[in-house]
C-alpha cells in the first residue's frame, strides 16, 4: 500500500512511489561552513545514508589504498582531486543498500561535471534529486574559523584563537596538552580550497536553483539555528512529496 493517495494522476507506477518517498540530498557551502556538524545532525533526524566524500578519500590516504595514492597531493594542496578518479567511487558508493531510501552528499558534487554525472547515474536508475542545501558562509569568515583552529595534541580539543580561545596560549584547556594546527587549516591552503571552492564549486549554486532545488541557509547562525532551519525546510520537502 502507497503511504499517501497520490495527487491528479489517478495512477503512479510502483517506481515514481518510490522516487517520491527517497530523500536524496547534496549538501554545498564553502570549507568550514559547517556542513559535517549539520550533516551529523540530519542523519539522524531523517534516517539518510551519510556520504563524505572527503571523508572517504583521508581513509583511502590513510589506508594507502590506489584510490588514497591518487588523491592524496591534489588534497594536500587543496585542489581537487581528477573526476576520472572521483566521480566513479561515488556513484557506487550511492548503489549500495543504505543508500537506497536516502543519502545525503557531503562534498560531492564539486563541478559541473561531477553535477552532471550524478544526474545521469540517478536519472537511469529513476532517482532524483530531493534537494541541494547551501550553507552560505562569506570568505573572511572561512579563513577566520579555518585558520584559527587548534587542536590539542592528546586528544584533539578544539579551539578557535578568534572566537574559543584556550585560557593559556597554545595550551588545552582540559588536558594541558600543548595546541596544534593541522598542516591543511595553514592560512594559505584555506585560501586556495576557498579559491577553488568559488571557481569550480560555486556555479552549482545556480546549476541546482534552476532545477528549483536550491534552499540557501545563513552559516553564520549558531549550529542550533541553522539546524533548525535544515530540517524544517527538508520537512516541507517531505510534504509536499507526499502531498
Ligand atoms: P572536504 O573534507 O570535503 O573539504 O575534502 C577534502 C579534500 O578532498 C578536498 O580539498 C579535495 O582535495 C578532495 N575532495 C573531496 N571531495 C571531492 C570531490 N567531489 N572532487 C574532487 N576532490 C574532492
Amino acid at each position: 500500500m502507497p503511504r499517501f493517495e497520490p495527487r491528479g494522476a489517478a495512477a503512479l507506477t510502483d517506481s515514481s512511489v518510490a522516487l517520491m518517498t527517497e530523500l536524496n540530498l547534496i549538501l554545498l557551502g564553502p570549507p568550514g561552513a559547517g556542513k559535517g556538524t549539520q550533516a551529523t545532525r540530519l542523519v539522524d533526524d531523517f534516517k539518510v545514508a551519510y556520504v563524505a566524500t572527503g571523508d572517504i578519500l583521508r581513509a583511502a590516504v590513510d589506508q594507502g589504498t590506489d584510490l588514497g595514492r591518487q588523491a592524496k597531493e591534489f588534497m594536500a594542496a587543496g585542489e581537487l582531486v581528477p573526476d576520472e578518479v572521483i566521480i566513479g567511487v561515488i556513484l557506487e558508493r550511492i548503489e549500495e543498500p543504505d543508500c537506497a531510501d536516502g543519502f545525503l552528499l557531503d562534498g560531492f558534487p564539486r563541478n559541473i561535471e561531477q553535477a552532471d554525472a550524478l544526474d545521469d547515474a540517478l536519472g537511469k536508475r529513476d532517482r532524483v534529486l530531493s534537494g541541494a542545501l547551501l550553507i552560505d558562509v562569506p570568505d573572511e569568515e572561512v579563513v577566520k574559523r579555518i585558520s584559527g583552529r587548534r587542536l590539542c595534541q592528546k586528544a584533539g580539543h578544539v579551539y578557535n584563537i578568534f572566537s574559543n580561545k584556550p585560557k593559556h596560549d597554545d595550551m588545552c584547556d582540559i588536558d594541558g596538552s600543548r595546541l596544534i594546527q593541522r598542516e591543511d587549516d595553514s592560512e594559505e591552503t584555506v585560501r586556495n580550497r576557498l579559491r577553488v571552492y568559488n571557481e569550480m564549486t560555486a556555479p552549482l549554486e545556480g546549476f541546482y536553483d534552476e532545477r528549483g532545488i536550491l534552499k540557501r541557509f545563513d552559516g553564520t547562525r549558531t549550529e542550533t539555528e541553522v539546524h533548525d532551519h535544515i530540517r524544517a525546510t527538508i520537512a516541507t520537502l517531505r510534504l509536499e512529496d507526499e502531498l
